[in-house]
């Protein structure tokens, strides 16, 4: 027998009825991101390594150790691309807005769906292919812009029946800021050195803002005695920082500060926000962002400021499955029951006008191996287990009539019906 094929570690299928999920939360998304006037874009999956090296920053997890890269096929000159699945979307919309000019008439504000690839242990809530949903709003400096981003998110929890959650909030200040307070943090580690394991020592004079960000238990109280970067802001980044959370009140959004909130990646200034969540273990993290003012000139664009954030859509649906929200059902309005094959060119016919008439219908086929359509008996088993409210019977004796019978499957008992094939769209009506 041949080998059987799984899919490769840590990349999972959605299926039916899970996809169903999916499908209602990106649907969800998509008619808020349009009221908060958020604009697609899509990017490729696949794109220049160095684009996620420059961009995240080189001592990051991500650029580290987790990043699916490979050298592509040389081209006819020798030469070969060294190639990266996208771990994150940021550094492509930037990357997409300087080649395009996309700023060249003021700010944008875009968002976008679609699966990364990190390669991390795989556990509940981690996975080596998962899928982010982010906002970004490029070209715009106020606090106002991360406030809507922020109640953009909240908006979205509503939503979506997501109570579960709360708000951690931080500023990082700007580089000069934080260069000062660099200095102090490593002095203070150098003096605990002993305390410190082995990724934090390797990261001491690399990336000492990242040791505050570790999960180590044996830590914690180390990272929280030592020196907060928010005493080393100067008075514009605080009153930035005062400005958004003044409208987060006025707003109804509750917020805890963090002062140890720094992120991942490299690349944040000003305010930072994660939302989480205790009810996930330790993947409590399901949306996280903040402000990147210097990425896009870094980058090699024209400067501008920036801020965005991004959700794990694994996390987001499974705190919605642990506060046992149902999901929606996908079943037909109508089953159509088919006695006879020879009638079947006939009842595509009126299937198709039901459904250009907006009445999701299933239509029965035999099973492989089957012979014949099956008794009604069988079909009828299988029109109530698809949930459908109504079979549509193509019996001899009503398309002899010009007719199809309708019969009510669910509520309350009705009478079955004749309904003309001639007039579709004018009972379709009953049926959506
Ligand atoms: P974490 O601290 O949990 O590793 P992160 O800081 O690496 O998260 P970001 O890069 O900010 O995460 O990505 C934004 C969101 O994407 C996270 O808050 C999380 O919800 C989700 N996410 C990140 N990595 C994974 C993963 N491997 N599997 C599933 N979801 C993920
Ligand atoms: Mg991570």
């Amino acid at each position: 027998m041949a080998e059987k094929l799984t899919a490769v570690k840590g990349m999972n299928d959605i299926l039916p009825p899970e996809s169903a999920r999916w499908e209602w939360l990106e649907d969800v998304v998509r008619s808020l991101m349009a009221r908060y006037a958020y604009r697609n874009i899509r990017t490729p999956i696949l794109e220049h390594t160095r684009l996620f090296v420059r961009s995240i920053g080189e001592v990051t997890d991500i650029v580290e150790k987790e990043m699916y890269s490979f050298e592509d096929r040389a081209d006819k000159h020798g030469d070969a691309e060294h190639l990266t699945l996208r771990p994150e979307n940021t550094a492509s919309v930037v990357r997409a807005a300087s080649e395009h000019n996309l700023l060249y008439d003021g700010g944008k504000r875009l968002y976008y769906m679609g699966p990364m690839f990190r390669r991390e242990r795989p556990q509940r809530g981690r996975y080596r292919q998962f899928h982010q949903i982010g906002a970004e709003a490029l070209g715009f400096a106020g606090p106002e812009v991360d406030a809507e981003l922020i109640l953009l998110a909240a908006a979205l929890w509503r939503e979506l029946g997501l109570s579960d959650w709360r708000l951690e909030i931080n500023s990082l200040g700007q580089p000069e800021e934080r260069a000062q307070h660099r200095a102090q943090l490593i002095a203070y580690l150098e003096r605990h050195a002993d305390g410190l394991d082995e990724e934090a020592r390797r990261r001491l004079h690399s990336n000492p803002l990242r040791i505050l960000d570790t999960k180590n238990p044996t830590m914690q109280d180390l990272v929280n005695g030592a020196p907060r970067l928010i005493d080393f802001l100067g008075a514009a980044s605080l009153a930035h920082f005062d400005a958004l959370k003044a409208m987060l009140d006025a707003n109804g959004v509750p917020w805890t500060f963090n002062p140890r909130l720094v992120r991942g990646l490299d690349y944040y200034n000003l305010s930072v926000f994660e939302f989480v969540t205790d009810r996930l273990g330790s993947q409590g993290t399901i949306c996280a962002g903040g402000r990147y003012d210097y990425l896009i000139g870094q980058m090699g664009g024209k400067a501008a400021p920036a801020v965005g954030w991004a959700l794990g859509v694994e996390r987001v649906l499974e705190l919605l499955k642990e506060q046992g929200s149902q999901p929606s059902e996908l079943a037909p309005a109508a089953f159509a029951v088919v006695p006879d094959a020879q009638a079947l060119p006939q009842v595509l016919q009126c299937l198709q006008a039901l459904r250009a008439a907006g009445v999701s219908v299933q239509m029965h086929a035999p099973a492989a191996g089957s012979e014949g359509m099956g008794s009604m008996k069988s079909q009828f088993k299988r029109a109530d287990a698809s949930g459908a409210r109504f079979a549509l019977i193509f019996g001899q004796a009503e398309l002899a009539q010009g007719c199809v019978a309708l019969k009510p499957l669910r509520g309350a008992p009705q009478e079955q019906v004749l309904e003309p094939l001639s007039q579709v769209e004018q009972w379709a009506a009953r049926l959506r």
